[in-house]
């Protein structure tokens, strides 16, 4: 990307990085909606944990708002990619909002996990972040059968009807190492448990995770651009000091860098979360490259290539618009 001035600095760039499907497909859901039916859209919660996008899409009429009975009656809602509660599409209908749906449909899958689970009257230990809004929206279609577990600290504590019948879930955006020290906890107390049909942890989240893996040991240092609500961002942090990067740090922003921190540093790695659109990463590489770290190699964990419809009630829309 940038010449080589033979300064032995180095960037090693994470591959994949930045946004996913879910979180591509929700950005795309407010940027159409803003289109087709002009501004004001508003937007429950933050679209994507992302500032920079936030910011973006207010620049363009979007309006963030925390519950739906901040919105006008009859005005058009966009719900976060983070999915939402039964009893929030309940408020709105009653509200008479007019919704568009951009929960990612990887969320949506522990949706259906979790009332199929309590259908059949399970326990069932939902592994995540107290307060996250997915964890919020998860719980809330099972409130009765849905116990969190917020770490390892948790598993002594909780308590089920039947030790035979519990299962496990977790949140899409946790440390898959740290999640499975909680499921080993948890099966030590419950040896019955069961496992979620297929990963909860999305190949997103993965994939960031284990590119991280790769380079953090070469690493004098470790930039994570993404924002301090992002969960998965912030577990790249945690993971790239896990994995034995020298040091590692969260951006918003390029200017967020403390030139300090690149002072007697080589190689420095460089990823971005699951909301962080690429150019700001871009502006970070051009910055490093000022510095002295004009060398960039890629590191590559895996190529994605899955992506999302938009929700059918925007391109039901988007058709009869022609
Ligand atoms: Fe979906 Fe995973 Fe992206 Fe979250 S991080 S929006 S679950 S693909």
């Amino acid at each position: 990307i940038h010449e080589t001035q033979g300064t032995g600095k180095k960037v090693l760039l994470a591959n994949p990085r930045g946004y996913c499907a879910g979180v591509d497909r929700a950005v795309i859901t407010v940027e159409k909606a803003l289109e087709l039916y002009g501004a004001p859209v508003y937007v429950r919660k933050q679209i994507v944990h992302n500032v920079h996008v936030v910011r973006t899409l207010e620049q363009r009429g979007a309006i963030f708002v925390e519950e739906t009975e901040e919105v006008p009656e009859g005005a058009i809602v966009v719900f976060s990619a983070h999915g939402v509660a039964p009893v929030v599409h309940e408020e709105a209908k009653t509200r008479n909002l007019k919704t568009i749906d951009a929960t990612c449909p990887l969320v949506t899958k522990v949706h259906m996990e979790a009332r199929r689970f309590a259908k059949d009257d399970y326990d069932i230990l939902l592994i995540g972040h107290e307060g996250h809004e997915e964890v919020i929206g998860t719980s809330g279609e099972a409130p009765e059968h849905i116990h969190l577990i917020d770490g390892p600290d948790d598993v002594a504590n909780v308590q089920v009807r039947d030790p035979e019948k519990v299962v496990w879930l977790s949140q899409t955006t946790l440390s898959v190492d740290e999640t499975m020290r909680t499921v080993d906890a948890l099966r030590e107390r419950f040896p019955g448990m069961i496992a979620p049909p297929s990963d909860d942890i999305c190949y997103a989240t993965q994939n960031r995770q284990l590119a991280v893996k790769r380079f953090a040991a070469d690493c004098d240092l470790v930039l994570v651009v993404g924002s301090r609500n992002s969960s998965n961002s912030v577990r790249l942090v945690e993971v790239a000091l896990e994995s034995g990067a020298g040091a590692s740090y969260l951006i918003d922003y390029p200017e967020d860098i403390d030139l300090a921190w690149l002072e007697g540093a080589e190689t420095v790695g460089v990823t971005s979360g699951a909301s962080v659109p690429d150019d700001l990463v871009r502006g970070v590489l051009d910055l490093l490259a000022v510095n002295g770290f004009d060398t960039v190699e890629f590191v590559t964990e895996a190529e994605e290539r899955l992506t999302f419809s938009l929700p059918q009630e925007l391109r039901r829309d988007l058709r009869a618009a022609g």
